[in-house]
């Protein structure tokens, strides 16, 4: 059961619409357009996952882009499943192209189109969230199940070369559901009662902090950077003149 629903993140809508309100000819226009292709696809791929965890039992909990505070930062898990017995960590990534994972410089390489291109590996990010949700599990004394993790490639056609690692697995998104009936049959027996779950949904949703940033600060800009006024909902114009409604001059 869906605990926490997937919403558009703030930062995507900040970025579509600073894109809106950004000058063809504006210096930061590249860098912007960059980081909204780039929001776009990750939220895209999120979204892909979806489909697939229709398959998981109804009892298990799952919370969608949940962000938390550690001691002193803050964590955002991209799909959260809570059973009674186990808890999976999902990283979404919507990569194109041939990914290959460097067990040792813990780098991730993309070849697309004969170009080569680095990422930091996700499994690094993966396990530093596993380690940071076990201590929030503990420092708010709610039980520790195992804690499994994941990265989920949610672009069916990339080709992964990944050797297996202790920091987690990286699978096709189409892969989760037969990975977690594995994890179920590992542990059979649950951990954590109805209350307990109950109390942990509770506490997780009461500790969710989305992140709302500032998109302007983010960029250098200034608010004068952006064009202001109402814009037009058939053809994109600005702005709009007002005279007993909203009239677009195009
Ligand atoms: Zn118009």
């Amino acid at each position: 059961m869906i605990q926490m629903q997937r919403v558009k993140p703030m930062k995507l809508c900040q970025l579509e619409s600073l894109h809106r309100r950004l000058d063809k000819s504006h210096p930061k226009q590249l860098p912007v357009e960059k980081a909204l292709s780039s929001h776009a696809a990750g939220y895209r791929g999120e979204q892909a996952i979806d489909y697939h965890l229709t398959f998981v039992r109804p009892s298990h909990m799952i919370f969608h882009g949940l962000r938390l505070q550690d001691s002193s930062s803050y964590f955002q898990i991209d799909t959260l499943l809570v059973t009674p017995s186990f808890i999976l960590i999902i990283e979404v990534k919507n990569i194109a192209g041939t990914l290959d994972f460097d067990p040792e410089r813990f780098q991730m390489v993309r070849h697309l189109n004969g170009v080569a291109e680095g990422f930091s590996d996700p499994r690094l990010q993966v396990t530093r969230h596993y380690l940071q949700l076990e201590r929030w599990l503990r420092y708010q004394k709610l039980p520790v199940p195992p804690i499994y993790r994941v990265v989920a490639i949610s672009f069916p056609n990339t080709i992964i070369h990944a050797p297996s690692s202790s920091f987690g697995k990286v699978i096709h998104a189409a892969q989760l559901p037969y990975d977690i009936i594995d994890l179920e049959k590992k542990h059979p027996a649950p951990l954590m009662s109805a209350a307990d779950m109950d109390n942990i949904a509770s506490r997780l949703n009461r500790h969710h902090r989305p992140l709302n940033p500032d998109i302007l600060t983010f960029f250098e800009m200034e608010p004068k950077d952006i064009k202001n006024g109402v814009i037009c909902s058939a053809c994109g114009a600005m702005p709009m003149q007002w005279q007993a409604g909203w009239k677009c001059e195009h």
